[in-house]
């Protein structure tokens, strides 16, 4: 059994969508398939604008937004073309689902408070379309097949906005729900990116969370594999839109991929490898737009890569904080607390680096919630400031963390210094350096506006282009 998940691109169009439901077809008569599907490109984004315009009072451009996406819709629908009967019961439900997210939108005008759970409702509107189109563009061609809201699906805790499955539960819904239609030979196309709590919340597992749930749907029903179709031909050595050169990885390993994500690779969401691991399900990413391309293949060991490095990636947007003083030396517990007054304001922190002098620590967050985290930290190390053991702390916004990764840079300290050279050569300023402590990784913090010219520096000189 299979699991195959396909982007907001790859179902970006009617011809998209009967290109997919060409794949997903010819591979469900070799055997059973579960497909997962986000919503069609841009329409999340779209949703989310909504939602914030009705909150803030702009209850019309709100209203035109969500007319806007039904619209989306509904052209596909009308190009793919489909039996008048099923053209029928699908405008049917589009209108439905149209009328139910103006409704939303009226009341979050209405009340001028968009809470997470709201949100997370409208937002799941994208996929819960999708979804349909391309089931019933399956059943046109011959393939039976049946949209299913993951909402029956995957159970998650209450936590809106990033929702953690239940796998229990979950695999309970998965062998209730998804396991007859395949016995029947029926696919089922779920709902990316959204799940529900155990009493029927709506909930999102994260943006470009999709992938994650094709994960979870895998783990859950014993997948023999996951497969990602996107629209580039594998995760590659870099961002193919920074560096030209970038080319496809042939076969990485959990960690490496798990640590590609997490440092920016937008190939995969963070959260995809996980569940892979837990049941040792191999996870492959593949081209929608070339499907013959051999892609990449994900599983626990990856034969050694023939350079130390196997990708460079890169995190934009961020904001460096340096708390300084030479009082800090002597004082026990500085970084702690640091961390805590960070974590309680349910800020997530990127990188810690702590210089040996001791005189400073740096931590990198989302540039957006720099103001919020200076606030935090400057109220809980007032005393210390008064004292004159702290003298204060900086924020620079707008920087990124570029991360070099690969297994091979374990036990060669040669290779930092190489790093660090080519930055050099480029004229890149390294404003702070952190080593993972798997040695997987190596990252450093540059000027937002230096970021490509670093990914690039490094990418050329050890030859990942070759
Ligand atoms: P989907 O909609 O299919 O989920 P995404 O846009 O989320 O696709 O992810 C695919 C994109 O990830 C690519 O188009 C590419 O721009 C970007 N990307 C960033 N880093 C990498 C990388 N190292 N390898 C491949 N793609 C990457
Ligand atoms: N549609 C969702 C998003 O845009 C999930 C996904 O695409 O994976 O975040
Ligand atoms: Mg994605």
């Amino acid at each position: 059994m299979l699991v195959m998940k396909f982007g907001g691109t790859s179902v970006g169009s009617a011809a998209r969508i009967r290109e997919v439901a060409g794949l997903v077809q010819r591979t469900a008569a070799e055997e059973p398939v579960v497909v997962v599907v986000s919503a069609v490109s841009g329409v999340t984004d779209s949703l989310i604008a909504a939602a914030r315009q009705a909150a803030e009072g702009r209850r019309l451009q709100a209203i035109q937004h969500a007319i806007g996406i039904e619209q989306r819709h509904t052209e596909i629908l009308h190009a793919l073309d489909l039996p008048a009967e099923e053209q029928q019961s699908m405008a049917t439900e589009l209108r439905a689902l149209s009328g139910d997210l103006e409704n939303f939108i009226h009341s979050v005008g209405t009340l001028g408070e968009l809470t997470q759970r709201t949100l997370d409702y409208i937002s799941s509107m994208g996929e819960r379309m999708s979804c349909r189109l391309l089931a019933a563009t399956l059943r046109a061609a011959g393939q039976p097949a049946e949209a299913v809201d993951a909402t029956k699906v995957i159970v998650t805790d209450g936590n809106f906005g990033h929702a953690f499955p239940l796998m229990d539960p979950t695999r309970a819904q998965a062998e209730a729900v998804l396991a007859p239609r395949l016995r029947e030979g029926r696919v089922p196309v779920v709902t990316g990116f959204i799940g529900a709590t155990e009493s029927g919340i709506v909930t999102t597992l994260g943006r470009g969370g999709s992938d994650y749930s094709a994960a979870i749907l895998g783990s859950a029903l014993g997948a023999r594999e996951v497969v990602i179709w996107t629209d580039v031909d594998g995760v590659m050595t870099a961002n193919p839109r920074v560096v030209h050169g970038a080319r496809t990885l042939p076969h990485m390993s959990y960690l490496e991929a798990a640590e590609m994500s997490y440092f920016g690779a937008k190939v995969l969401h963070p959260k995809t490898i996980a569940p892979a691991v837990e049941g040792g399900i191999p996870v492959r990413i593949k081209n929608t737009f070339a499907p013959d391309a051999p892609g990449t293949l994900i599983t626990a060991e990856a034969p050694p890569a023939d350079t130390p490095i196997r990708a460079i990636t890169a995190i934009s947007r961020l904001a460096l904080l340096t708390l300084q003083g030479k009082g800090m030396v002597g004082l026990p517990g500085v970084a702690a607390r640091l961390f805590s007054t960070i974590a309680q304001e349910q800020i997530n922190v990127l990188m810690i680096s702590q210089s040996s002098s001791e005189y400073n620590i740096c931590v990198l967050i989302e540039e957006a919630y720099a103001a919020q985290a200076q606030a935090a930290i400057e109220r809980q190390f007032a005393l210390e400031q008064s004292q004159g053991l702290i003298e204060g702390q900086t924020v620079r916004s707008g920087v990124s963390i570029v991360a070099v990764i690969g297994a091979g840079m374990r036990g060669k300290p040669g290779v930092t210094g190489q790093i660090f050279t080519a930055l050099a050569d480029d004229g890149i300023e390294v404003l702070a350096i952190a080593q993972g402590s798997s040695e997987l990784n190596l990252s450093f913090v540059v000027a937002g506006a230096q970021e490509d010219a670093a990914v690039r520096a490094i990418h050329h000189h050890f030859g990942l282009d070759r």
